[in-house]
């Protein structure tokens, strides 16, 4: 990556962006306000048009129309077939993957099925970096299966990767499962997950990747290597909607040996059989629990076209050149102004997010969002301890957002208008 010739100014910035392939894109989502900079694709995607134009006809025709009827029109069969679309986004086969509940819910269920499955074998694997639902749901789950259960976390050496030693280290033969996030919220860094998969996999254990964080960010090939469970939200790069439910993967061959310990009707065999006594359904669709809220469930579809429609290669592509001019920005503008760099640097081992850490994130993240000094908004959001993270989403970000938020982060600190805000941390961020 050390070919590419970035320029600062504002002027390069509108030149990558008339001689980028996908800018055409960002025409496809909702864009109200030209004032604001957004900046968080990754914790909440923008909304596609299309989609705006399914939610209507959903709840018009669908529901306001047809009523009862569209359960056999398309929605029961609605999981599974986003699922086979968003299989082709991960690098899974059909049938591998369906759309349900939310992701901290699939990786209760799919852990405690691996848990289950894996008899003899008492310890879960994760990391220090995971995403804290994550390492809440894995600590319930070795609470739930009794004594001798534990999870061992292999920890981070400088706070923003995991090497293979570490997980070496904490992999061994009483290992059932392996749980980790593909990239990681708040550095970015992102797992070689063939590497990763291959070694759980000589000492026994099966692997599970949260691609929350990597599925629309990052090409993902679940099949090719070799992943055994996959779960991942919707919302962030899939732009699926706020709270949309999430998906979970079970690779084939395990599909019949795993089961929910969700035993609900709609990961039954038949569940209009009506029969008292519960059976797992065959496939995928026996990790399903109770009915989908179809609403949100519908609004998924578009924004998985338009990724397929771009293409995760020329994504990638986009993506590495935009997290690269960020660093070179970083490097021209923000490290002599205080800020550290919060994630890798080699964009191999990198998603599609940046943190840039400073003392004061806090209240520079109030003063890009809410300006007291100029009429641009910008949103990226605050990640404690001291984090500003910025999502780049090459569907719809652009050089000159990249380059106006690197501007106006040296204005913020050089005028010290974060010093105007409160340093009292609010509800969400
Ligand atoms: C966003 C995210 C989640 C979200 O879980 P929900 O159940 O949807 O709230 C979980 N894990 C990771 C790694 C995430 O990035």
């Amino acid at each position: 990556m050390s070919t590419m010739h970035f320029k600062p100014g504002l002027e390069f910035a509108r030149r990558m962006d008339r001689e980028d392939p996908l800018r055409d894109f960002r025409d496809g989502f909702y864009i109200s306000d030209e004032d604001l900079i957004y900046l968080d694709g990754n914790s909440l995607g923008r909304l596609p048009l299309r989609s705006r134009e399914k939610i209507h006809e959903v709840t018009d025709l669908q529901w306001g129309t047809r009523l009862i009827r569209s359960w056999n029109e398309g929605w029961y069969g609605k999981s599974g077939e986003l699922g086979d679309k968003l299989a082709r986004i991960i690098g899974a086969s059909e049938g591998e993957v369906i759309v349900c509940d939310s992701t901290s819910l699939n990786l209760y269920k799919l852990a405690f099925a691996a848990m289950k499955y894996q008899t003899g074998r008492k310890k879960i694997v994760s990391d220090n970096l995971n995403f804290p639902t994550d390492l809440y749901i894995l600590q319930g789950i070795v609470e739930q299966l009794g004594p001798g259960y534990r999870l061992e976390l292999a920890p981070s050496g400088d706070g923003q990767t995991v090497n293979m030693e570490a997980l070496d280290q904490a992999i061994d033969e009483d290992t059932a499962l392996v749980a980790l996030s593909h990239v990681a919220f708040k550095s970015a860094f992102m797992y070689d997950m063939s590497a990763v998969t291959q070694l759980a996999h000589q000492r026994g254990a099966l692997v599970l990747w949260d691609l929350s964080h990597a599925a629309g960010a990052v090409p993902v090939e679940l099949n090719r290597c070799g992943a055994d469970l996959a779960v991942g939200c919707t919302y962030k790069y899939l732009n699926g909607g706020p709270g949309s439910p999430a998906y979970l993967f079970v690779k084939k061959e395990l599909q019949e040996k795993l089961v929910s310990p969700v035993w609900g009707w709609f990961g039954k065999k038949d569940p209009f059989s009506f029969e008292l006594q519960y059976r797992p359904a065959g496939g995928i669709r026996r990790f399903l629990a109770g009915s989908p809220p179809i609403l949100s469930m519908e609004a998924i579809g578009p924004g998985l076209e338009i990724l397929l429609e771009a293409g995760m290669e020329n994504l990638r592509k986009k993506s590495v050149t935009q997290t690269e001019y960020l660093v070179f920005l970083y490097d021209e503008y923000l490290k002599d102004i205080g800020f550290s760099l919060g994630s890798p640097r080699d964009a191999e081992i990198r998603g599609s997010h940046l943190s840039l850490q400073h003392p004061e994130s806090y209240r520079i993240c109030k003063a890009l969002i809410e300006p007291k000094e100029t009429t641009v908004k910008i949103i990226p959001d605050f990640r404690r301890p001291d984090n500003v993270r910025v999502g780049i989403t090459p569907l719809y970000s652009s050089f000159e957002d990249i380059w106006r938020f690197a501007d106006r982060l040296r204005d913020v600190i050089l005028s010290k208008e974060y010093a105007l805000f409160s340093d009292e941390v609010e509800g969400v961020t």
